[in-house]
């Protein structure tokens, strides 16, 4: 069953069921359904078919979906770019991809422009919302094209392990890559995801308020489109926490995934102790660390919810491993056990198995991990070795078989010999009172080699710590080696919109402070 098999299946049991809800509108499966036959239909009209890659270029808004969808009726490959990048960004996955066809809403326009003509392949596209775009006069209108288009399906047979997305990484570590996920890849991942959570007795509503060209937000729309539910779709430019606790309250949400920083943010909204979110059932969180400190919160914040950490990356649909229930609280800090059809190996350096307790990649294997990086044969060596897919994530498990995520491979410090993790140290600082976020990076040293350096933003209403504070605080709970000996105070991480903090960017600006 593809996705929209799964929609005209809804569409046929229950067509006055409410799929989405975006700014105060309703569509039904049926309306859900016909959009996606209709521009499926446009597709096929304009000589798209199967295995073709269509991009979608757009704020949070339901073209996203339908997009997906249409592309899955002829087996082409939907690729939701990130609105947040600037034009040469833009031009570099649409040629990556070899993107043929763009959807993009009015405000994007001009980004997409710009980075049409280096982009080679696009043979035309649909501007959705707006007045007719100047800057794309060769584009079409999206509701008119869908209104004046036949309302008969348009389908090809789709095998299920062909390619449903090309979802690019976040770009965290270096250029995003294009992971391309199967249609059985994405199935495999809501199913798995089901075993473990008993969602759907407890879930009707799925709000997105990450953006939906992460998979994190594609996930929320893969859970209520399979299920039936009806999914929210939030999550303006700005992220508006104040926005996010009302949606919850007024469209009565009972599931949600949001990374931690959006989690801080919504727990500090005035007054959200005395609203009505008795509806919201699971809280989800990840995509980046959180201290347990924030996770005490949450779990403060939202007593009626069941809170889960979702661990996993873009190139497995994304997660693997999962921390629920009562486990949220007695393994704080783990990011949990494996999902069903998800097999894990905690490695070193020659794929040896590290022995319970000891630090190690984390690899993965499985109906869920992606086939590959599209248009990418060194990462994909690198990325599959010895038949596993490696994460790049350091681990390590319990005596209990739960896992703990220790590092990223990139991040990990190496001072005098001794390896450090970043977010053992990150999670020392952020229990200090004056601290409100935290970031360690590596620091050139000549003695050492690398020194840890910690990046702080402090708490509004404390005091500014010093380097001897905080080295203090550092010293009573960590190896001497692992205290930072100086910190960096500042107003704001540099953070990607998946809520990770770019460490690239951190070390530049520190080194050239320090200058
Ligand atoms: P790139 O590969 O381009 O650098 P990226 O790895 O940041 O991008 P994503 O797929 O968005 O791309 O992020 C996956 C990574 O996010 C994981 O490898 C892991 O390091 C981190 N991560 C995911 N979930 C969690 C979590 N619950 N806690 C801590 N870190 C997490």
């Amino acid at each position: 069953m593809t996705l929209s098999d799964q929609v005209a299946r809804h569409a046929r049991r229950t067509p006055d069921a409410t799929a989405i809800r975006h700014d105060d509108t309703g569509t039904s499966y049926r309306d859900l359904d016909q959009q996606a036959g209709r521009l499926a239909r446009v597709f096929g009209e304009r000589g798209i078919g199967a295995g073709d890659r269509v991009a979608v270029l757009a704020h949070n808004h339901p073209v996203i979906v339908v997009t997906l969808l249409a592309c899955t009726r002829i087996g082409a490959i939907a690729v939701p770019l990130n609105f947040r990048c600037v034009a040469a960004e833009i031009e570099y996955m649409l040629s990556d991809c070899g993107a043929v066809f763009l959807i993009v809403d009015a405000e994007c326009t001009s980004v997409a422009a710009a980075a049409l003509p280096g982009a080679g392949g696009i043979r035309g596209g649909l501007v959705v919302g707006g007045a007719r775009a100047t800057s794309l006069p060769q584009f079409d209108n999206y509701a008119v094209t869908l209104a004046a288009t036949a309302d008969v399906a348009h389908e090809s047979p789709v095998d299920e392990r062909s390619p449903a997305l090309i979802m690019y990484t976040s770009g965290t570590t270096g250029r995003p890559k294009g992971a391309v996920l199967s249609h059985l890849n994405l199935f495999v991942q809501v199913t798995s995801r089901i075993a473990h959570s008993g969602t759907p007795t407890t879930c009707r509503v799925w709000l997105a308020a990450t953006p939906l060209f992460h998979i994190g937000g594609i996930s929320a729309v893969l859970h209520s489109v399979y299920l039936g539910g009806t999914l929210v779709i939030g999550g303006s430019r700005e992220f508006d926490p104040a926005a996010i606790v009302d949606m919850f309250e007024r469209e009565k949400v009972s599931s949600c995934f949001l990374v931690p920083q959006q989690w801080q943010a919504v727990c500090a909204v005035p007054g959200i102790a005395e609203r009505d979110l008795s509806a919201l059932t699971a809280i989800a969180w990840g995509g980046a660390p959180a201290s347990t400190t924030l996770l005490r919160t949450l779990i403060d914040t939202f007593p009626g919810a069941e809170l889960s950490t979702s661990f996993g990356q873009t190139e497995c649909s994304p997660v693997t491993t999962v921390l629920r229930g009562a486990d949220a609280t007695r393994k704080i800090g783990s990011i949990g056990t494996p999902l069903l059809n998800v097999e894990v190996r905690v490695v070193d350096a020659d794929m040896n198995d590290v022995p319970q307790g000891m630090v190690g990649e984390i690899v993965y294997r499985g109906p869920t991990v992606m086939s590959g990086y599209w248009n990418n044969p060194e990462e994909n060596a690198a990325a599959f070795r010895g038949g596993w897919f490696h994460s790049g994530d350091l681990v390590r498990e319990d005596e209990d078989g739960y896992l703990f995520l220790v590092d990223r491979l990139k991040d990990m410090i190496i001072s005098g010999g001794e390896n450090i993790y970043c977010a053992e140290v990150e999670n020392t600082i952020a229990a200090h009172p004056a601290v409100a976020e935290v970031a360690v990076i590596g620091l050139p040293d000549s003695r050492w080699g690398e020194v840890p350096h910690a990046v702080i933003v402090t708490r509004p209403d404390a005091v500014a710590p010093s380097d001897a504070d905080i080295e203090q605080w550092c010293r009573a709970h960590l190896a001497a080696y692992k205290c930072p000996r100086n910190i960096t105070l500042t107003s704001e991480l540099p953070r990607n919109a998946g809520g990770k903090v770019i460490k690239a960017e951190l070390r530049e600006r520190v080194q050239s402070d320090n200058k």
